[in-house]
């Protein structure tokens, strides 16, 4: 078939094709075959999956395993000298998400689909999405990140609606990207655009006129994660996102056989995260249109839409003032007040107020009052949710709340990404746990087996060897495939303690630099971008790039030790690095993380964690047991109760511990000021003593003393691999299967 469409493009063979003709037809075939296969026949009720954010990935790999061709293609393109590896290459990645709520999002779309669920995605086509990550002197920058090229995965549809706001109407304009299931169904993820858009307005890296909303609306991707910025343009993004998805939404379930008051039969709407909120108000605004009274409209959508809460960071939970709502949505404003009414009249709490004393909005209350299920995306997560952050909601609704421990896909996580790992596993337990993720339990079998264990090493040895050949060829970047790789890959977050990381790495400069060699070379490799106004997380990643400079030169310490931190971290350098971790850290300040979902890949993948108790590690832990894990730090309970008290003062521990103020202090030596910058340092030096607000020096000490742990039991090979397998092994809960039969059982009820 692939050959058919070859030679219609291009009149001639495979053989004599360039690679980019292969992919332009591969992708041309694999988006019919996709299209063939979604069902005619439409289900009654349907999962709408709203996100602002879909962090996909490349998909062409995914595809060909998803729709069962991958070997066939592979070998058919082997046969005609061709690489299907060399061709994947040419594919740019959409960046349409920040990072593990993006990812998330995008690992169930593939599970629905791989599990035969009807339920589409719907978010919008930033047509730049994230920024692209460089640096110089040091020093992140940010570009524009084109990924619309002239054959691309988008199919132009005939749906547009308008969408109104004060003072314009928008006219939208529907692309989709098929979502194909595993052996099973397509679905779709819908990303609503506006023809509108000028991407000449985009001037020098990735700014531009943020006032022309009918020019710019989806040329960019907010690049904040957990920290989020009140600007008009992210509600005008937001309403666009809703508003689109209402009509949809009605018009297809219409089509479908709803007379509107029976809505909540044809569709369940997943919020995810606040963004996605007003989809709430928009929906009793339309339906009253529809000549629904508004009682009946509020109960009716209370029984379609659903809440996934994201995060407990405070900063992080969207708070509208008033008055931009009425700039950008004044129609929604009357109903988000009596939302607000409603409220104030049933419970007399004011902490639940929609609208608060400042006049401003919080979306999060809206979709707690109004949705039937609010879930947590890891137990502990969920735990503090009830106890603390959300307990006043907890005490009135407490039959809303509910746990979904996240999940990753192990199409894209381990049979694309690890070949050589999926074969071993298939070797030795066969392939039933393609369906059935826990079915890796059969590997612990096997922990006795020196041989197998041995193997298992010689695969993590051949992913490391493949990570240094790409690296290289990618980014000039020289890594020493004989040590250990730590990894940290995530955003750039003070929360997440890449700070921490680095404070290693100068102890153990140190130490090399008194004559305490490990004994084996270390590479500690980051990945991650900084949002571009996070200052103290650039800074952060000025202090890592300055200790790559400074270790790189020093011939006293480059041989046993190596900092690299690999530019624009994204789906496909996850794809590359995850297979090749030994130590994946996972360092958060307890309570902080509310799941992560890099854990779980890397654990797939037979990395050890080094961790806090916080997020899914938690899990993990429980899973694995304490021999196949390492945790440190100061628990979640502790943690919070510092923040009650107020009593975490990062200059007692700075001053009283010598160590600690060594490690700190070096930051602003001269050695680092003669590579960095002085202005970053100093206020990364001076926040870290006057503030520290994620308490790295708390941790710091057990961090370093465990890390070391880490590094001396690695050196008992056979011991190490029976740990990897392990964790392999138990990986199976992780499935983001199992996460979405979850949401299936307990709050979707689609048919199966
Ligand atoms: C999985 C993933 C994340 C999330 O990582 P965490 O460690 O859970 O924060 C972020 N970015 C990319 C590209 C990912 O694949």
């Amino acid at each position: 078939m692939l050959e058919e469409i070859v030679k219609k493009n291009y009149q001639k063979g495979l053989r004599e094709c360039t690679n980019e003709e292969i992919y332009q037809s591969l992708m041309e075939m694999v988006k019919g075959l996709a299209e063939k296969r979604v069902k005619k026949e439409p289900e009654k009720r349907k999962l709408y999956y709203i996100s602002a954010e879909f962090l996909i990935g490349r998909l062409m790999i995914n595809n060909l395993i998803n729709l069962g061709i991958y070997d066939e293609i592979k070998h058919q393109l082997e046969e005609n000298g061709k690489s299907l590896s060399e061709i994947e290459e040419l594919e740019i990645e959409p960046s349409l998400g920040n990072g593990g709520l993006g990812r998330l999002a995008a690992c169930f779309l593939d599970s629905i689909a791989s599990l035969g669920l009807q339920g589409d995605g719907i978010g919008l086509n930033y047509h730049y999405g994230l920024f692209k990550q460089e640096f110089v002197d040091n020093q992140q920058t940010e570009l524009s990140n084109p990924w619309i090229e002239n054959s691309n995965w988008l199919i132009r549809r005939e749906n547009s609606y308008d969408v109104p706001c004060k003072g314009f109407t928008m006219k939208s304009q529907l692309y989709d990207i098929a979502v194909t299931g595993y052996d099973n169904r397509v679905n779709h993820l819908h990303l609503f655009d506006l023809d509108s858009i000028d991407e000449s307005i985009v001037k020098v890296g990735i700014s531009f006129d943020k006032e022309d909303i009918q020019r710019n609306l989806t040329l960019f991707l907010y690049p904040d994660d957990s920290d989020k910025n009140g600007e008009l343009l992210r509600i005008y993004q937001q309403y666009f996102m809703v508003c689109n998805a209402a009509q949809l939404i009605m018009e297809e379930c219409r089509e479908r056989g709803s007379n509107l008051y029976d809505l909540f039969e044809y569709a369940v709407i997943q919020i995810n995260d606040t963004h996605p909120t007003l989809i709430i108000p928009e929906l009793i605004h339309r339906l009253m249109k529809e000549g629904i009274g508004l009682e009946e409209a509020i109960t009716i959508v209370s029984k379609i839409c659903v809440y996934t809460n994201h995060t407990i960071l405070a900063e992080a939970l969207e708070k509208w003032p008033l008055s931009y709502l009425k700039k950008v949505v004044p129609h929604l404003v009357p109903i988000i007040k009596i939302l607000d009414e409603k409220v104030r009249d049933r419970y007399k709490d004011s902490h639940t107020y929609i609208i608060d004393s400042k006049r401003r909005v919080h979306m999060a209350h809206i979709d707690i009052h109004y949705c039937y299920s609010v879930n947590g995306v890891a137990h502990l997560h969920t735990e503090i949710l009830k106890t603390n952050e959300l307990e006043a909601f907890f005490r009135i609704y407490p039959e809303k709340f509910n746990n979904k421990t996240n999940g990753i896909t192990f199409r894209r996580w381990l049979l694309s990404c690890n070949e050589p790992l999926t074969e071993f596993i298939n070797g030795q337990i066969g392939d039933k746990y393609l369906k059935d993720a826990f079915e890796l339990e059969n590997l612990l079998n096997l922990k006795g087996n020196v041989p197998v264990l041995e193997e298992l090493l010689e695969i993590k040895q051949k992913s490391k060897t493949a990570l240094k050949d790409y690296l290289y060829k990618a980014q000039g970047i020289e890594l020493n495939d004989q040590s250990i790789y730590d990894i940290q890959i995530k955003r750039l977050h003070e929360y997440k303690r890449q700070q921490m990381n680095a404070l290693y790495i100068i102890y153990k400069y140190l130490e090399i630099k008194k004559g305490a060699r490990p004994e084996r070379p270390i590479t500690i490799i980051f990945g991650a971008k900084a949002a571009p106004a996070y200052i103290l997380a650039k800074d952060i990643i000025h202090l890592i790039l300055c200790l790559q400079e400074l270790i790189q030169n020093d011939s006293e310490v480059s041989p046993y030790l190596k900092v690299v931190m690999v530019e624009n971290y994204n789906v496909t350098l996850a794809e590359k690095l995850i297979p090749a971790c030994d130590v994946s850290e996972q360092i958060s300040l307890a309570s902080k993380e509310a799941s992560g979902t890099g854990n779980m890949k890397l654990m797939l993948n037979g990395a050890v964690t080094l961790g806090t108790l916080d997020g899914a590690n938690v899990e993990i832990a429980q899973l694995v047991g304490m021999e196949n894990i390492y945790i440190f730090g100061e628990s979640s309970e502790k943690v919070m109760k510092h923040y009650k008290k107020k009593d975490y003062i990062a200059k007692d521990y700075y001053e009283k511990d010598k160590k600690i103020k060594e490690l700190v202090d070096f930051i602003v030596s001269d050695k680092l000021l003669a590579i960095g910058q002085e202005e970053n340092l100093k206020r990364l030096h001076r926040e870290l003593i006057e503030k520290d607000w994620f308490m790295t020096l708390l941790d710091l000490n057990e961090y370093i003393e465990v890390k070391e742990q880490v590094f001396k039991s690695y050196e008992n090979r056979i011991s190490w691999a029976r740990k990897m397998l392990v964790n392999i092994s138990k990986a199976g809960y992780f499935s983001s299967d199992r996460t979405i039969s979850e949401y299936n059982e307990d709050i979707w009820q689609l048919q199966m």
